[in-house]
């Protein structure tokens, strides 16, 4: 049976989930429910990473051991899935033995090697990012990313990973179009023009972090939080049964913030041990919310929780699909959200199953089963990652046009005989897009075939209207 393997970055536990981890994370749930309607054995992870200063730092402040903290908050993220009905298959968490053993033995392998060395390191850190910068990351002066926190001048002795020595081998496979593994395409030539402009050795040790997992060969140090996190990806492949062979992953799909991790310093350190690359990595964008940047002083976070009590759960994952930023930001807010919802949701899918359900109860249509089969260009945008290219070819291809169908052939005019072919025809080529829909909204799709399964029966409003 064909494999695929699909993961979420591992969210920092002292994060609170918003609409920026819960895109990424309904983007890997649709590609992994498509994976599964296409009838493959799917292994789909998330998780929490949760070591690292600045978690040791908020434990202290509420007065308990960092393992005590992470494990009060770690369920904020799992609940938060749970509410959108993501379907991931494991949850890992970094605190796992099981997993710092792996982080251990991968290490010890590294240096083995002779790809780790001790260096003096000095420079800025932001402990927002939990992250050494550069002077060019820096926008007056503050990581752009936490322009409120401090930037930390650091000087320390750690263990830093020879990853100069692989970066023309990384150019090599992302230049080359069958080895590239890096998309959509604005991001690979960011990260070849990055690593072209010259890359220096990172260093992968903290000598003051306690709350991290030891240097197996240095007690004094611990692997600096990152490094620990995204070795998350292979651990879980390693310590969960029957899980081997879903090395390596099919897809990493993360935000661009944590591109050049995911897309440099992950791969070297793969190539230095021989272990296979992961197949593809997609860098999303990010929201702006009304035109400005998301953040908590602005007070514009949205939550997961917050689209879910306004849309219901497959309104939220409608929204959040269908807005997807890909290549570039993408400009949301909450009423064009009600805005959207009521066109797409309401008015054309609502009501295209209402009528086409009461004029099929009224004319005594049956349906067969239906076509299972993926539009090939719902196919093609997901093999893209574009979720939202998808729906809006089903929207405006084909849903749109039952909808011009039934409004030019005016069933409701027609005699039971002269009316029946054409609402048995509209109701197939609806169940058809409902197959390509399930992914996006599974309980909306389940909910539709029942109308039309067997004896046809009208239900009630899938989608009422919300006021703006
Ligand atoms: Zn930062």
């Amino acid at each position: 049976m064909k494999k695929y393997y699909v993961t979420t970055p591992i969210y920092y536990v002292n994060d609170i989930p918003h609409i920026g981890h819960s895109c990424t994370t309904l983007v890997a749930d649709v590609l992994a429910r498509y994976h599964r309607q296409l009838g493959e054995e799917v292994f789909f992870l998330t998780g929490t990473d949760e070591h690292g200063q600045k978690v040791a730092e908020e434990a202290e402040k509420a007065g308990v051991a960092p393992i005590e903290f992470c494990d009060k908050i770690t369920p904020r993220f799992k609940k938060a899935w749970e509410e959108l009905n993501i379907s991931f298959d494991y949850f890992i968490r970094t605190t796992d033995d099981r997993h710092k053993k792996i982080v251990q033995e991968l290490l010890q392998k590294i240096y083995d090697q002779g790809d780790i060395y001790k260096d003096k390191y000095e420079g800025l850190y932001c402990v927002g990012c939990e992250k050494f910068l550069t002077e060019s990351d820096l926008v007056n002066e503050k990581c752009p990313l936490h322009p409120a926190e401090k930037t930390i001048k650091q000087s320390e002795e750690n263990w830093f990973f020879k990853l100069s020595k692989y970066v023309p081998r990384l150019i090599d496979l992302i230049e080359n179009e069958k080895t590239n593994y890096i998309f959509p395409k604005g991001k690979r030539s960011e990260v070849l023009a990055k690593l072209k402009a010259g890359v220096r050795d990172t260093s992968i040790s903290r000598a003051n972090v306690e709350w991290g997992i030891p240097v197996p060969w240095d007690k004094t140090q611990t692997v600096y939080v990152w490094v620990d996190a995204l070795i998350n990806y292979y651990s879980a492949t390693r310590f969960l049964k029957n899980k081997k062979d879903f090395w390596p992953a099919d897809l990493h799909i993360l935000g661009k913030e944590i591109l050049w991790f995911h897309t440099v310093i992950w791969q070297a350190m793969l190539l230095s041990v021989g272990i296979s690359l992961p197949e593809k990595t997609y860098i999303h964008s990010f929201y702006i919310i009304d035109g400005q940047k998301m953040s908590k002083s602005l007070g514009n976070v949205i939550s997961p929780g917050r689209l879910v009590e306004k849309f219901g759960v497959d309104g939220a994952r409608y929204l959040v699909t269908s807005s997807f930023p890909t290549e570039n930001d993408a400009d949301i807010g909450i009423s064009r959200f009600v805005e959207k919802y009521n066109a797409d949701l309401a008015n054309n899918l609502g009501n295209l199953v209402s009528r086409l359900a009461k004029l099929a109860e009224k004319n005594k249509v049956e349906i067969e089963k239906s076509k299972s089969v993926f539009y090939p260009e719902v196919k093609k945008a997901l093999e893209d990652s574009d979720t939202g290219r998808a729906l809006s070819f089903i929207w405006t291809e084909k849903l749109n046009r039952l909808n011009a169908k039934l409004n030019k052939e005016k069933p409701w005019t027609l005699s039971p005989e002269k009316a029946k072919p054409v609402l048995k025809e509209c109701i197939e080529k609806l169940l058809e897009a409902v197959f390509n829909i399930k992914p996006f909204m599974p309980e909306t799709a389940e909910k539709i075939k029942k109308v039309f399964e067997g004896k046809i029966k009208t239900t009630k409003v899938l989608f009422p209207k919300i006021e703006n």
